[in-house]
């Protein structure tokens, strides 16, 4: 089993994919956002029509010109390889694909990872758009949150405020619809393996729980980008995140665990109390999630 982990994480180490960035091929169809020149996040296929029909991200002209030097790596670990220790969790099975169904996709703790999916279709209860600044003016689907999740987000925010610290969220529902028309995409233009590979499978992304959001700042000019995690902002969202009931999702160190790269920028709500027992015991979610299973 060690060395099975191992060797996994040795090949997730050598094709590792954001999480986050799972559906951003700019190739893929696209619904309305024109941003497809850039290789800006993951973010930038994913973007679902807004009420006017257009994309009209006010600063999407401005992040032409700075995504293009920091691109985000656009390899991906295979997700069969993927091997965690959350493994054994609680999930009923699914079909072969050897990927489980969640049993509690509306539970704050739940654990969605590449072996562990949402239900099929599924849609998180309570999605509002939380009241903290974004580096775009117009509501559209990734600016979502559940309602429990924006609030803490708005605190979080606030305090950083309070502190000198200006946060912006970037990206953070995702519907099921919009990462099944990716997937679907790409398994028809490059075949099943590489679409896995490029986009995650329909129901994986933790974007989908409503829970999380990719947060940036402007002294990594509004990227996601791992230097995020070396300026004050990052810094201080790893010090604080838990207060709110944040927690980093992708560490450095826990890759072979998560099987993502550190993204400091991906963070995910939880709740203060497990956020808080995972920050003070350096666990991921998965750790998280096997501890309270075994216990
Ligand atoms: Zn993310």
């Amino acid at each position: 089993m060690k060395t099975g982990l191992k060797a996994a994480s040795l090949v997730l180490m050598i094709s590792m994919l954001t999480a986050c960035g799972t559906d951003r091929d700019s190739n893929a169809p696209k619904l309305t956002n024109p941003k497809s020149s850039t290789s800006r996040t993951h973010e930038e296929t994913s973007t679902a029509t807004n009420a006017n029909g257009t994309n009209g991200s006010t600063k999407a002209s401005d992040s032409t010109s700075y995504s293009e030097k920091t691109p985000i790596k656009s390899d991906s670990p295979d997700s069969k390889t993927a091997e965690s220790s959350s493994s054994k969790i609680s999930s009923k099975s699914d079909s072969a694909s050897g990927i489980q169904v969640v049993k509690d996709p509306t539970s704050i703790t739940v654990l969605v990872n590449k072996t562990h999916k949402l239900p099929d279709g599924y849609v998180p209860p309570h999605l509002v758009y939380p009241k903290v600044a974004f580096p775009y003016s117009d509501l559209i689907e990734k600016r979502m949150m559940r309602d429990v999740a924006a609030k803490a987000l708005e605190s979080m925010f606030a305090a950083a405020k309070n502190d000198g610290i200006v946060l912006y969220g970037e990206s953070g529902y995702r519907s099921y619809i919009r990462q099944e028309s990716v997937y679907a995409y790409n398994v028809k233009t490059k075949g099943k393996a590489q679409a896995s590979i490029v986009s995650a499978y329909p129901g994986t992304s933790e974007h989908q729980t409503g829970l999380a959001m990719d947060i940036t700042a402007a002294d990594v000019q509004d990227d996601l980008v791992q230097a995020f995690g070396s300026e004050p902002e990052g810094k201080w969202v790893a010090k604080h995140a838990h207060e709110y009931g944040f927690i980093i999702r992708y560490p450095k160190g826990k890759e072979s665990i998560t099987g993502y790269e550190y993204e400091p920028w991906h963070i995910r709500y939880v709740g203060v109390k497990a956020a808080t027992y995972i920050y003070e015991h350096h666990l991921t979610l998965e750790e998280y999630a096997t501890q309270k299973e075994n216990s």
